[in-house]
């Protein structure tokens, strides 16, 4: 039998640093990564056999949970009729539809096949609307990796305590303007100074890739309020939050009720059901500025593949009330047994929620507001926590600042293994 240990040794002569994507890398829980073989419902399995009850979703997509049999009866029959066309199909326009219907914000919307395309792309068409370079957005906060959105992320960039990346021209940094999280004066500053030559405010709906740090009430209206008066765009970031935290994502929660709209806002994850769709949509004015109709260019051969595209629409036809019923529950009950676990173990922490989206900040009851309270706090507790689950058969997320995905494939079985597992892990990290 292959072990985990040998395919991160065989991956490591083949790959810089075994991985495809840093935080799979365990950089920061140390010991090599699981290499997984299959997954279901609640559960992943490794290449040894071994199976745990998995809480990082794919990072996010999972839903439904894994290999939802009508997502994957939907992937087959797509398959058969031909991997990839390069031509416009019912599906693209049936999914757009069914995003429209979730949220009316979206009157266009572009389908893309990651989240750090749609970030890119809705930069690109805030500049080109606005004719402004400049964008602001907030340190911890993390939009995929094009070179101006890497200043200060969350994400893997939090996790290897890099400041930002190499490779980056230091003039396409300084067209991005980084500010503290959660400060509404401090945007107000950065307008004062820079107003007219800001394109757009980009932020995620609900921060959770420097942990979960929900926005403080009236943050994101704020932010609304002070781009739209100096004539800047508004890009609401949904890749994480959007579909997952409810059928209309955090704009469903906040700005729908709030009476206030962003121009453009982005997905991932849940929208492509584990495959590669990523999207972004807003007011058709401002979409209607994309190639072919408008100067803004953007392309991509994978584009709207058929393929993840049924993946995706299976995916939103099936998350009805009931599943985000189950994962709000689900979630709930994860979340307080983790508290519980720390409270018995003595140790400190807060458990930052935003809807269904959470995760742990150690040594400290005051919880984070900001990624620098975030990068102060006790981090260095979560290996041994991490480790104690994983031994445990819990698959937690490699890192202090992911945050935990729970499904609607979380059953009681699934939970009572998590919630087993979790006062030996908290007694880890306290000692
Ligand atoms: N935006 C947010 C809020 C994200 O969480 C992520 C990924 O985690 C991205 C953008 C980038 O998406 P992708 O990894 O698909 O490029």
């Amino acid at each position: 039998m292959t072990t985990s240990e040998e395919l991160f040794e065989r991956a490591l002569g083949v790959t810089p640093g075994g991985v495809s994507s840093p935080v799979r890398a365990f950089g920061s829980v140390g010991g090599a990564p699981r290499f997984l073989a299959s997954a279901r419902g609640a559960y992943v399995t490794d290449v040894e056999g071994r199976e745990y009850v998995d809480l990082v979703g794919s990072w996010g997509p999972a839903l439904l949970g894994h290999a939802h049999p009508e997502v994957v009866a939907a992937v087959q029959e797509a398959a058969a009729r031909g991997l990839g066309f390069g031509a416009p199909t019912l599906a693209e326009v049936e999914l757009a539809e069914a995003v429209r219907e979730r949220v009316p914000a979206v009157e266009r919307l572009r389908l893309v096949s990651t989240g750090t395309e749609a970030t890119m792309t809705a930069i690109r068409v805030a500049r080109g609307v606005t004719g402004r370079d400049r964008v602001i957005k907030f340190a911890g906060n993390y939009h995929g990796h094009s070179d101006g959105l890497l200043a200060a992320a969350g994400s893997g960039v939090a996790t290897l305590a890099l400041p930002g990346s190499a490779g980056v021209p230091a003039s396409i940094a300084a067209e991005t303007i980084v500010l503290p999280y959660g400060d509404v004066a401090a945007v107000e500053a950065a307008f004062a100074e820079h107003g007219p030559t800001v394109a757009a405010i980009i932020y995620e709906a609900a921060p959770a890739n420097m942990g979960v740090v929900p926005p403080p009430p009236g943050y994101n209206a704020a932010l609304a309020r002070i781009a739209h008066a100096h004539g800047a765009l508004l890009i609401q970031d949904e890749v994480l939050t959007g579909f997952r935290v409810g059928p209309a994502g955090w704009w469903g929660l906040e700005a729908q009720r709030e009476g206030w709209t962003p121009d453009l806002l982005t997905f991932g994850k849940v929208v492509g059901g584990g495959l590669p769709v990523a999207a972004l949509g807003g007011r058709a004015e401002v979409m209607d500025a994309l190639a072919p109709l408008g100067p803004v260019y953007q392309a991509g051969t994978l584009s709207g593949n058929p393929v993840a595209t049924a993946a995706g629409l299976a995916t939103l036809r099936l998350a009805d009330d009931a599943v985000y019923a189950r994962v709000d529950t689900a979630s709930a009950t994860v979340q307080a047994a983790v508290s519980e676990a720390f409270a018995a173990a003595g140790l400190p922490h807060t458990v930052q929620r935003a809807s269904n989206l959470f995760s742990t900040v150690l040594g400290t009851d005051a919880g984070a507001r900001d990624y620098a309270q975030v990068l102060a706090s006790e981090a260095w507790r979560y290996p041994a926590f991490f480790h104690s689950l994983l031994r445990d058969g819990v698959y937690a997320p490699p890192s202090a600042f992911e945050a935990w995905f729970l499904s609607a494939a979380h059953d009681d079985a699934a939970l009572d293994r998590v919630l087993a597992a979790l006062p030996a892990a908290a007694r880890a990290a306290a000692a």
